[in-house]
């Protein structure tokens, strides 16, 4: 079966309720055992079974299992933001005194989060991930996972992924890869090897801004047998599955950064069409892109579509298309901040993966607090436009666009 018609079943396998067609929301924190025995037994991991709404919820399982099957994985965690997933991940899985490679061209708070991580005894160095080169050089003999983006936000930087999925493999390192960019409908990390897949289902996987989430994947390629930071009591089952137990009981459990059960129905809503959104905005983008590429007052675009992006061809072969997000440097002399207020149809906004085309002016607001050098070091120019494109109708956008660049 396709993509779509994979997913869109999922939650129903399991009888539903009155036969509804969508998994309801289930609002419950605990549930009730008429013989104290199950309970118990639930609480040991013998039966499956519903005990504490931090850990385990109806709704946000059916959510999980769609996710699982998105990515072709083994099991998922949901969490109540993207942040959350990648926070309880590493929160579960590193101790002080690890070491942990990062692409230096990292979504704002994931690096915020991992300058975090150092000062609490877990070290991270940050190298280019467009090489598998720089990757390689970085590790030490305490080094116990590497991070990367398929691609970089807002600069489009696509990351050396199947080289560093092979380095990874050689050396016995946990990969992880955060697919929220591409999703799993362009891409599936576990073709490359990653053994973690983190999606932010806040964006294009929720797709309408109207719920925030996050999951992590298990996609049963690493071996966990060697990887000395498991507990004893979650090794159960093959050691290509140890790591979720984990990430739920040493993580979700106890950090609590739980996914609520009705924003799970609207990610899981949102979820069923991500195949449609996704062709329609990765055309809108392309289309964009071109346009712009080739305009009097624009100096640079950086889209993966276009045939002069650096990594163009890395991500014709990894990826079923180029993503919705591109971002352009506009010509000397016209201000970034007069022309988003000349467009008409996007909007200005900090969101990405919406059905809205939105943009932000990106060194003057999500990445202003790094400051000017740690920008310049990304790459980041002060007139930098990122855009996160929608499913507007392709004539529109290019009208809106057009209009606006005459207009500054
Ligand atoms: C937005 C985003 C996150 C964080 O997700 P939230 O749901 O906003 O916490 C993580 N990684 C990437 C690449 C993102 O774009």
């Amino acid at each position: 079966m396709g993509f779509t018609s994979r997913i869109l079943h999922s939650d129903r396998r399991d009888p539903i309720e009155h036969g509804s067609i969508h998994k309801p929301v289930h609002t419950a924190v605990t549930y009730a055992y008429d013989d104290a025995r199950d309970l118990a037994e639930v609480f040991q991991g013998k039966q499956a079974g519903y005990s504490y709404g931090r850990q385990v919820n109806p709704t946000v399982t059916a959510l999980q299992e769609k996710i699982t099957m998105m990515e072709g994985g083994v099991a998922s965690a949901a969490f109540a933001t993207g942040m959350a997933a990648i926070g309880t991940t590493l929160f579960a899985l590193l101790r002080a005194g690890d070491h942990f490679v990062a692409s230096s061209f990292l979504f704002g708070n994931t690096n915020s989060l991992f300058n975090s991580f150092s000062a609490h005894g877990i070290e991270v160095s940050y190298v280019d991930a467009t090489s598998s080169d720089s990757v390689a050089s970085a590790i030490k003999s305490n080094t116990r996972m590497v991070f990367v983006e398929t691609i970089a936000n807002p600069r489009t930087q696509v990351s050396d992924l199947q080289r560093i999925g092979d380095l990874c493999e050689k050396c016995g390192l946990v990969y992880i890869v955060d697919n929220t960019m591409t999703t799993p409908y362009l891409f599936n990390p576990k073709g490359v090897s990653a053994g973690l897949v983190i999606n932010s289902l806040t964006k294009y996987i929720g797709g309408h801004a109207n719920a925030l989430g996050g999951a992590v994947t298990e996609t049963g390629v690493f071996d966990w047998s060697n990887f000395s930071n498991l507990y004893h009591d979650y090794k159960t089952g093959a050691p290509s599955q140890w790591a979720i137990t984990q990430i739920k009981k040493k993580g979700l459990r106890d950090f609590g950064a739980t996914l609520g059960p009705e924003a799970a129905h609207h990610l899981s809503i949102g979820a069923d069409t991500l195949a449609l959104r996704m062709d329609r905005l990765c055309a809108n983008a392309q289309c964009l892109a071109e346009f712009l590429d080739g305009h009097s007052k624009v100096r640079k675009v950086y889209y993966p579509g276009l045939s002069h992006h650096p990594q163009h061809a890395r991500s014709a072969e990894l990826f079923k298309n180029h993503g919705g997000i591109f971002s352009i440097e506009l010509a000397d002399g016209v201000d970034c901040f007069d022309f988003i207020n000349a467009l008409d149809l996007v909007i200005c906004s900090s969101n990405l993966g919406d059905t809205r085309s939105l943009a932000i002016p990106v060194a003057h607001s999500i990445y202003f607090e790094m400051g000017p050098e740690r920008r310049a070091s990304m790459g980041i120019d002060d007139s930098l436009i990122r855009f996160s494109i929608g499913i507007e109708d392709e004539d529109d956008l290019v009208k809106d666009f057009s209009r606006a660049l005459d207009n500054v």
